[in-house]
């Protein structure tokens, strides 16, 4: 048995989904392959707005970045999974979700049929806080500048928010993460599903199903989602 599968099966079997599960999942290339050039009002490319934000210092958090980490993945992905801000790990790496909770994502969305190949990974702030503090109403605001254009640059057919500050920082909402998962929202004519953090996952196994079933909506959503 091949070691993704292995893998695979250690997870659902985590989480107690034992039915074999099985997606007409398009590979890169075909995910590449089908998507439409994006209709961005931003204009120029995916890595030339990184190279831009590469030297940004809008906001405080500029001080104490290692790197910015602006993000990862298929530029022409349908869905984009976002976190709140980069980590120690990741402002180390240049890469968001790395450490055990982007091992665990890489483990959520391998359970869909997903990986790093098809989706892309970004956060609502790109410099890392200090000490891991949620980033504060006024960053998240600035950092928008890069936030939307890549938004704009990605066109995503769905977003999949990951935790209660992302949630709440790009909804701009209140609301606890209980009231905003388990329904759907829109950024910009964009659907958007909520759903744990993985580090949150971590510290509460029990709550894995529930991540599990916010990702089998956000598949389903994939094949009745115009792009
Ligand atoms: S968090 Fe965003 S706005 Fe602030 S310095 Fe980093 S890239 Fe610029």
């Amino acid at each position: 048995m091949a070691e993704r599968e292995v893998f695979l099966r250690v997870y659902l079997n985590e989480i107690g989904v034992h039915t074999p599960v099985s997606f007409a999942l398009g590979d890169s290339d075909a995910v590449q392959a089908s998507a439409e050039p994006a209709a961005a009002q931003v204009s120029g490319t995916l890595d030339e707005l990184a190279r831009q934000a590469a030297s940004c210092r809008l906001c405080r958090l500029a001080e104490g970045r290692t790197q910015v980490v602006f993000g990862t993945g298929n530029p022409h992905a349908e869905i984009v999974f976002i976190g709140e801000a980069p980590g120690r790990d990741e402002d180390l790496q240049g890469e968001p979700f790395v450490g055990r909770a982007g091992k665990l994502l890489d483990k959520m969305m391998m359970a869909v049929g997903l990986d790093r190949q098809n989706v892309y990974i970004m956060n609502t702030v790109k410099c890392r806080p200090p000490n891991n503090r949620d980033p504060q109403t006024d960053e998240v605001q600035t950092c928008r500048h890069w936030f939307d254009a890549q938004l704009q640059l990605l066109s995503p057919k769905v977003i999949c928010l990951l935790g209660r500050v992302a949630a709440q920082s790009v909804l701009e909402s209140d609301a606890p993460l209980a009231a905003l998962r388990g329904r759907w929202h829109d950024y910009h004519g964009i659907p958007v599903l909520v759903t744990y953090h993985p580090a949150f996952l971590l510290r509460s196994p029990d709550q894995k199903h529930r991540s599990w079933a916010d990702l089998l909506e956000l598949r389903r959503s994939l094949a009745t989602t115009g792009k």
